[in-house]
């Protein structure tokens, strides 16, 4: 049986609603509006203004929440999508996205050069230039979206699309159908093509086919264009994808992807703790240089590239020869990597939820306070600047080494999972070691760093 979250009560109804996504977005596009003003005329001070706190204190903590117990439901309010009407005004029919760029190596680069800046440029601790990655993110979408015919900022640009897909291929909810012999029979495909009141999949998945979250942005536009009422959005297993062989197509970028996605969360939290100063120092001093920015760029090369793509590719070529499997190294990778994705979310959900949100959440009181006095509004009293965890200081190391040991349990689970089910016959305990011992290599590393005091970031009076 499946529940089917669009024929729940009210937010069925919400969801379903033609305008349901455009009041989301517009809430979102409102609240960004206020990040932008406060960003490039507010006080330089990162902890006491909108854009920095909001954007690296509040966001981040609640997409990690968001994704866990439902879904993309960023990307389904994403105000940076919303000029895309009046892009397609101004493009016509546009052209098609290059073929040589339909894959997730462009979205792994976008991405790594982002969280590299991030570090480099110290991008929490400027109102001005969060307000300018905000405003690059509405030029990015809507230039994109004025050349080309479909959605390409979302599926193969956007390093927050990239990181939700990622993450949301562990949330309990994704789209299907409820019965394919209608699908097979449907003649218009509504739900990719469109139904001229309502555009079909931006990101042109076919709904009877998606047993993934990737590339999925939660728009719902695929059931509102259904003329059967044949799409719904299921609860799962938030392990599905994590522990099905067939549930991804067996390509490079995927599974790379993944890999990155892992190495990067431990890297984000490492750039936060006094080690990285010692080796950015070390380094410095070995290559005689006192530029920040190559620096830091050659860590985070080795850290985000050198080592998921070496490390996962040992544990790919390792687990074969044990397993005694003649087949592309591309197919081995494929059968284990997505057992990291637990552990890699949970990783991630520790940094940004577990220390930053639950450490800085209550700060966007005084600072919205503060935002209206600036302003002359004083109906919100004085600001209370002692405000800030949501949890004692003290809660915060066993909280995140819990989360990290619930996704090093679940990511463990899944690998045994995934050897039962190799095609052909079950893989033996020494073709998973490999696997293990990456997963255990991992665990080990993101507790050491969460165990290390971490920079408070955007919300600097709460620590
Ligand atoms: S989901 Fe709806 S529109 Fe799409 S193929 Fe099935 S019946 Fe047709
Ligand atoms: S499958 Fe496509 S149309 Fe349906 S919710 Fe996902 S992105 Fe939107």
């Amino acid at each position: 049986m499946t529940y089917n979250v669009l024929s729940f009560p009210l937010i069925g109804r919400f969801l379903r609603w033609r305008w349901g996504r455009l009041v989301l977005q517009t809430a979102l596009l409102a609240v960004t509006a206020v990040l932008l003003y406060d960003g490039f005329t507010g006080r330089p001070l990162a902890p006491t203004n909108l854009a920095t706190v909001v954007t690296w204190v509040h966001y981040r903590g609640l997409v990690m929440l968001a994704l866990l117990l439902f879904g993309n439901l960023f990307c389904m309010s994403c105000p940076f999508t919303l000029p895309r009407t009046l892009a397609r005004k101004v493009s016509g029919h546009g052209r098609r996205w290059p073929r040589a760029l339909r894959s997730k190596w462009l979205a792994i680069g976008v991405l790594f050069v982002y969280l590299w800046l991030y570090e480099w440029l110290d991008l929490w601790a400027s109102p001005l230039l969060t307000a300018y990655v905000i405003l690059a993110y509405f030029v990015a979408s809507f230039v994109l979206e004025a050349i080309f015919a479909e959605s390409p900022f979302c599926k193969y640009v956007c390093p927050l699309g990239t990181f939700n897909f990622a993450s949301a291929t562990i949330s309990p909810t994704q789209i299907t159908v409820l019965s394919p012999d209608t699908c097979r029979t449907c003649p218009g495909k509504e739900c990719i093509n469109g139904n001229g009141d309502v555009l079909g999949c931006g990101t042109e998945l076919f709904a009877p086919q998606i047993s993934s979250n990737m590339d999925c942005v939660f728009c719902l536009d695929c059931a509102r264009a259904c003329p059967y009422d044949n799409v719904a959005l299921a609860l799962r297993n938030p392990l599905h994808e994590a522990t099905t062989p067939d549930a991804w197509p067996r390509r490079w970028d995927l599974h790379l992807l993944i890999l990155v996605f892992a190495f990067a969360g431990l890297s984000n939290a490492f750039g936060m703790v006094p080690p990285v100063y010692t080796l950015e120092a070390a380094l410095g001093r070995w290559l005689h240089t006192n530029n920040e920015g190559l620096v830091l760029f050659l860590i985070f090369a080795v850290l985000n590239l050198l080592l998921p793509v070496g490390l996962g590719l040992s544990a790919a070529w390792l687990s074969r020869r044990f397993a005694g499997r003649r087949e592309p190294l591309r197919v081995a990778l494929a059968r284990y990597a997505p057992a990291l994705l637990p552990l890699a979310f949970a990783v991630w959900f520790a940094h940004y939820a577990g220390f930053h949100f639950l450490s800085s959440a209550m700060t966007i009181v005084p600072v919205f306070q503060n935002f209206l006095l600036d302003h002359g509004l004083t109906f919100l009293g004085t600001p209370d600047w002692t405000l800030g965890p949501l949890l004692p200081g003290a809660w915060l190391d066993p909280f995140e080494m819990v989360v990290v040991l619930a996704g090093f349990a679940a990511s463990f689970y899944a690998v045994g999972v995934r050897a039962r089910r190799a095609d052909g016959r079950p893989d033996t305990l020494a073709a998973q070691l490999p696997w293990l011992a990456l997963l255990l290599a991992l665990a080990l590393a993101a507790m050491f760093i969460f165990y290390l005091p971490m920079e408070m970031r955007g919300a600097g009076f709460a620590g």
